[in-house]
């Protein structure tokens, strides 16, 4: 039986020996680069931007460095112009790399999510310390790991992080949004991977900070160009189709239906979730034309019991989460789609079942 009658209070992240590890490994940075995964969304962004802040109120001299640009609607995130993109500016991003002596990793645990920028910070003598709450983290690749899976969002570890280094008091407004703009992204606004009574205790304390949730919202959600909203009925109705008996769904985004739509980045995220308001649907696919590079990115969304994260790692060269997960494939549009056929088929037993 829980107790529901103590108060809740925050919990340690670390034990006392971690911590101190962690602090040391602070107290003897100077230089810092802080990075997220490639394609940063709110939680990557957020999560680096308040980490960056905290380290400059260290005294710590701290570039946000990330892999590639972030979408076009979080654009309005406190700090977000100071960061550098390696796709845009390698020879600067390598040379802060250089003379970095810490190299924080926040939202991603294996290297290869670094993409063009991998190589980057492998050479970097750097340590690299790792804030992240997907599964499975690269054996050796970090000097110092905060690998919490059960958690909503890198920005709730990197809150519940900075809470008990003492930093919550002056955190400012700008910071909590951040944050909050993070954890609302990755549960789909408190919608799915937030039943830790604790989340909502970091969602208490932000809020406390005078965090705007609704204006946050409306930025995030309630901001669609025409092209982003007849994009999704398009692809919804034209390219959509059903599988494994209804339980399956996978559509595909071509280079030219992004071009007819006046596509930006960013205006496709969410879309591979919108089949799961359909009734017994368990699995939704979707596979896009990268804008820049020669494959096609593959997105997975599941649900009630079926893990998409099995099959991004067996058919698609990725991972990610039980309930979302992405990966790629080096193929022409049309044949990535097969393979995606495939893939379901394998899994049409599984799908089906109840
Ligand atoms: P999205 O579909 O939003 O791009 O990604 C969904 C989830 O899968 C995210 O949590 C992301 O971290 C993970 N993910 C996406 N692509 C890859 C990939 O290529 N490799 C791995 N390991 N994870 C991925
Ligand atoms: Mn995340």
């Amino acid at each position: 039986m829980k107790d529901f009658s103590a108060p809740l209070l925050m919990p340690d992240l670390l034990d006392s020996g971690q911590l101190m590890g962690l602090m040391n490994m602070f107290r003897s940075a100077h230089s810092v680069v802080v990075t997220a995964h490639h394609g940063p969304d709110g939680d990557a962004l957020g999560s680096t931007l308040a980490l960056a802040t905290y380290l400059r109120s260290l005294g710590k001299r701290v570039s946000v460095c990330l892999p590639s640009m972030f979408p076009d609607f979080l654009r309005w995130m406190p700090g977000c112009r100071d960061v550098l993109i390696y796709r845009d500016s390698p020879s600067k991003v390598r040379s802060l790399l250089a003379q970095a002596d810490l190299v924080c990793c926040l939202d991603f645990c294996e290297l290869s999510r670094l993409n063009a920028m991998q190589e980057a910070v492998e050479r970097c003598r750097a340590p690299r310390l790792m804030i992240d709450h997907h599964e499975g983290p690269d054996e050796g690749a970090f000097a110092f790991q905060i690998s919490r899976p059960s958690m909503s969002s890198t920005c709730e570890l990197v809150f519940r992080l900075l809470y008990q280094l003492g930093a919550y008091e002056g955190m400012s407004r700008s910071t909590a949004a951040l944050l909050m703009t993070g954890i609302m992204t990755d549960t789909g606004n408190f919608a799915y991977s937030c039943d830790d009574p604790v989340l909502y205790l970091c969602a208490s304390l932000l809020m406390r900070k005078g965090v705007d949730k609704e204006s946050i919202y409306k930025k995030v959600y309630r901001s669609w160009s025409q092209g982003k909203f007849t994009l999704w009925a398009d692809v919804l109705s034209q390219s959509l189709t059903f599988h494994a008996g209804g339980h399956a769904s996978v559509f595909t985004l071509t280079r030219e239906m992004m071009k007819s739509h006046k596509f930006v980045r960013g205006d496709a995220e969410g879309l591979v979730s919108e089949p799961l308001k359909i009734r017994g649907m368990r699995l939704c696919v979707s596979l896009r034309e990268d804008t820049e590079e020669d494959v096609v990115r593959v997105s997975l969304r599941s649900t009630d019991g079926f893990h998409c994260r099995e099959m991004a790692e067996r058919f698609f060269d990725g991972g990610g989460h039980d309930d979302a997960a992405g990966g790629q494939l080096p193929f022409p549009i049309e044949s990535a789609r097969e393979v995606v056929l495939r893939a379901i088929e394998a899994y049409a037993l599984e799908l089906g079942g109840e």
